[in-house]
């Protein structure tokens, strides 16, 4: 009989907390989870889900002007209801953020609506009281937005926030170049907000392949989205007629909406890290080892609580290989190379493997195949757009090392390449494999 209540305590009912409740009880360990919102995490809750949700509506309008190219008339201008798409989004989210929590109770994880923080190495005191003992604790909290402080900030709004706003603002102004500040750009351009974007940098998406950095930019640039380069919010005051940000370089721009988007910080604080001897480094991510042990060997973390690489499906696998370790007798671990990637913008940008810049600095010889090209839809519709397609290819093994494609559907398309990336294949693999006509994807397989 063990001296613990139980096997495994989890702390955080997002993706990878989840999964890890659920194999970890399949493999025949007694699990309890707790989460003190809802279940789903940020992916399910507000990020990954109501995002794309949004960005699907953000793309009908140029669905509506495309169509008339291929004579379609639309009798009225179309309207849109900014209220019934966060209703719908919202009723989808508790659909998903319901089934998360059915297919842990179901598994026979027991489920405590309440926060959890750690007393000692195995011990976790719950909100009400109640204090559970486990012989391991598996902490899953996620991460939130960071913000930042300057005069007003109090009036800036995160994307937790813009998912839920009351209506559709008419001007908003986004700080940031990342993943979630272009995507909120784009949502919000593309249902016909007037959009400026404020960047500290010279360029958006750093760390991206330069070609998709170019034409990420020049595409929203192309549907409306203006660009305030190397500069930053510095203050906002509420005016007459909206908030009024001052920026560093001396813009003054006045909007209805100010969103912040500049990165995440790990969800650690509170949670009994330090008197349990858990180790966090300088952003507050808790340190882990290659199998997401932390410095307290009882206590694991998976996710972005660790700030490895925030992507829901490395949480995931994170959380289904420390089951299948502690209680599944594998020794499943991550491979953390070639992980396909895509910023949700209108045009969409996708990436897997290394950017030309990672390959060049390895020293070797290097092979670029790149094109840009008009896409067959784009011809009747009337629609100036490019889809561009690189790949990065090892000039000695001729191994390609990365795929990155800007335009429709690029994700979609990535997916599918990060299988023959992920296989080793090499330029003439690409060459031999008969083009699928007509496609924007056969593209990939004709690059000479
Ligand atoms: P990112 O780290 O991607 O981008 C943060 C941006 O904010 C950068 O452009 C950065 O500039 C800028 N920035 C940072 N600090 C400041 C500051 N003090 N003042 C002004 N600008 C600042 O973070 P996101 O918030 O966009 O996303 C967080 C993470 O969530 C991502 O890294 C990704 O892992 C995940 N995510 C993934 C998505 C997907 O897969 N589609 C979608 C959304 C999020 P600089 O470049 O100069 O550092």
């Amino acid at each position: 009989m063990s001296q613990y209540d139980l096997d495994l305590f989890v702390i955080g009912g997002g993706s990878g907390g989840v999964r890890a409740a659920r194999i970890s009880a399949q493999h025949g360990a007694r699990v309890a989870i707790a989460e003190e919102f809802r279940f789903g995490g940020t992916c399910v809750i507000r990020g990954c889900v109501p995002k794309k949700l949004l960005v699907y509506a953000s793309r009908f309008p140029d669905a509506f002007e495309d169509s008339a190219g291929f004579g379609w008339s639309i009798p009225e201008k179309p309207t849109f209801s900014w209220a019934d798409l966060i209703a719908a989004k919202n009723a989808d989210i508790t659909r998903i953020s319901g089934f998360y929590e059915e297919n842990v109770a179901r598994a026979g994880v027991t489920v405590h609506h309440q926060r959890a923080v750690i007393e000692d190495p195995h011990t976790v005191r719950l909100a009400d009281g109640a204090k559970i003992t486990a012989e391991l604790i598996l902490i899953a909290t996620g991460g939130a937005p960071a913000s930042i402080d300057f005069p007003g900030g109090e009036f800036a709004i995160s994307s937790n926030e813009a998912l839920d706003l009351p209506e559709l603002p008419k001007r908003v102004i986004v700080q940031g170049g990342g993943y979630i500040a272009l995507e909120f750009a784009s949502i919000f351009a593309g249902l016909g907000a007037e959009t400026t974007l404020i960047h500290r940098g010279h360029k958006i998406l750093r760390g991206f392949d330069e070609d998709v950095r170019d034409d990420v930019q020049t595409g929203l640039a192309h549907r409306g989205v203006k660009f305030v380069m190397s500069d930053h919010v510095v203050g906002i005051e509420r005016g007459q007629g909206g908030k009024v940000v001052r920026t560093h370089c001396g813009e003054t721009i006045e909007a209805d909406e100010v969103l912040f988007a500049i990165g995440r910080r790990p969800l650690t604080h509170g949670l009994g890290l330090e008197a349990a001897g858990v180790e966090c480094d300088h952003h507050g991510a808790v340190v882990v080892d290659e199998v997401s042990q932390t410095s307290a060997p009882s206590i694991y973390a998976i996710g972005d609580v660790t700030n490895r690489m925030n992507l829901t499906p490395i949480a995931i696998r994170e959380g289904h290989a420390f089951a299948d370790r502690m209680f599944g007798g594998q020794s499943a671990r991550i491979d953390y190379a070639n992980v396909p990637t895509a910023v949700f913008t209108t045009p969409e940008a996708a990436t897997v493997g290394l950017t030309e810049e990672q390959a060049r600095e390895t020293g070797g010889a290097v092979d670029i195949y790149k094109t840009r090209f008009r896409p067959m839809k784009a011809t009747l519709s009337g629609r100036q757009e490019r889809t561009m397609m690189k790949l990065v290819v090892d000039g000695d093994s001729q191994k390609v090392l990365g795929v990155h494609i800007v335009g429709e559907d690029a994700a979609e398309m990535v997916q599918m390449a990060a299988i023959a990336v992920k296989m080793g294949a090499t330029k003439a693999d690409f060459d031999q494999t008969v083009a699928l006509h007509p496609t924007v994807a056969e593209e990939i397989v004709t690059l000479r």
